[in-house]
């Protein structure tokens, strides 16, 4: 029997979100995500999505740690006859957020590759301990498995030194690993390439502009299907507003928070990355509570939303002007594939740049891939919904089937 399974796993300090795959026609078989793990109220949500029910299972039991949570998971599939177990598993496909510069493709892991991800704590202190955690347990549970590491920020590294690097001293930059890395690779990567294939064309033959506005959003510059440039930095804090995180801003901010408002580094990170953006400016960063404040006259929900646009209008403009030539401007993640009034605003007046949006077809709300730009216009504006989990499961499996 050829083995044709993909898990895949994206470990969070507390969470897990997992997904199994069969890859002959990459149709999902289970998925589920876990909470609180280590937490007081650990719960397990688990659908099934193949033969007899299709219905949620839930169980609220302690899990200490993630070995206890990916264990429950392994129970809940072995119920429906998908055991982790199976010869049919070809591999277990992590998301891993920080590769640094190294990583550039997705990757088997080793114990070198482990220490490597290890070594890039420092840069991502929330993440990559999370993952790395995942990973070892994942080894525990099945030790005889590839294990593929799949980095958010690998399709990035193709970003030239101009856009990647921040303009201050090159030796302090170097030494603490400074420079512009970029995250939602694996979203950017996979709508890109959706993207071109929505226009019929090969992705080396097109210029996309991806707008990826979940609760983290960032945009990039895509020529050609190489990354050159991206809204998000060191961290996820640069760039776009967010629903909870500022994006850019002067860096002085800090160095006057601390001096005159004598906050805290933790505080100021914490209010920069948790209180700010959408839910700082507002109070609330679903885009849908905003929309709904604003029809009912909101002022405070009017100026977050019009703050949100400007930005994301301003990188529409600067990466126009990085790509030169740009063939689509493409919504994705939540915001992105639901809200049709961001879509409208954010592209509103760009007319002499070629977009512009068909009122009518904005507002048909769809799962698919679809175009939304009147048919003259020179450049097309489309929504394609992601799927970060079938990226890391197709780029696991490509690896684990042909380790060329
Ligand atoms: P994450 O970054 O957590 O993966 P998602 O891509 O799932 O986020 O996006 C979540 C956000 O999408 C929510 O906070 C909300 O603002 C927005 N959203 C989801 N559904 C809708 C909708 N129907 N209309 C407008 N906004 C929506």
């Amino acid at each position: 029997m050829t083995a044709t399974r993909v898990l895949v796993l994206n470990s969070g300090s507390s969470s897990v979100k997992y997904q199994l795959l069969d890859m002959r026609d990459r149709s999902r078989l289970a998925v589920g995500l876990v909470e609180r793990i280590g937490e007081a109220g650990s719960r397990l949500k688990h659908t099934p999505l193949t033969g007899g029910g299709t219905e949620a299972r839930e169980r609220e039991e302690p899990m200490a740690d993630h070995d206890a949570a990916l264990r429950a998971v392994a129970e809940e599939l072995s119920a429906d006859g998908l055991g982790l177990d199976s010869p049919e598993l070809a591999a277990i496909g992590h998301r891993v957020v920080h590769g640094g510069l190294k990583f550039t493709e997705p990757t088997v892991v080793t114990d070198e590759v482990l220490k490597e991800i290890q070594r890039l704590v420092p840069v991502a202190p929330l993440h990559n301990p999370a993952n790395i955690t995942g990973i070892r347990t994942a080894q525990a549970l099945r030790p005889d498995l590839p294990q593929v590491a799949v980095f958010d920020t690998a399709f990035h590294t193709t970003m030239p030194e101009s856009a990647a690097r921040y303009a201050m001293d090159v030796a302090t930059a170097d030494q603490h690993r400074v420079r512009r890395y970029g995250f939602h690779g694996t979203s950017h990567a996979y709508v890109s390439r959706a993207t071109a294939e929505l226009l019929g064309k090969a992705p080396e033959d097109v210029n996309v502009i991806v707008l990826h506005l979940g609760n983290g959003a960032s945009a990039s510059a895509v020529r050609g299907g190489r990354c050159v440039d991206t809204s998000m930095g060191l961290t996820p804090l640069e760039g776009l507003v967010m629903g909870t995180r500022s994006g850019d801003m002067d860096p002085a901010v800090i160095f006057h928070l601390v001096r005159v408002g004598e906050m805290g580094i933790d505080e100021i990170d914490d209010l920069l990355n948790k209180k700010s953006g959408l839910v700082g400016l507002c109070g609330d960063n679903d885009m849908r509570e905003i929309r709904r404040r604003i029809d009912e006259g909101d002022e405070r929900a009017a100026l977050a939303f019009d703050i949100y646009i400007h930005r994301l209008k301003k990188y529409i403009g600067a990466y126009y002007a990085v790509l030169g030539r740009v063939d689509a401007v493409v919504f994705t993640a939540g915001v992105g594939e639901n809200a049709a009034p961001v879509r409208e605003a954010a592209v509103a007046g760009l007319e002499e740049l070629g977009l512009a949006v068909d009122g009518e077809l904005n507002s048909v709300r769809s799962d698919e891939a679809r175009l939304i730009s009147p048919e003259y216009a020179r450049v097309a504006v489309a929504v394609v919904p992601t799927d970060e989990e079938l990226e890391i499961a197709n780029q696991t499996y490509a690896l684990v089937s042909d380790p060329a």
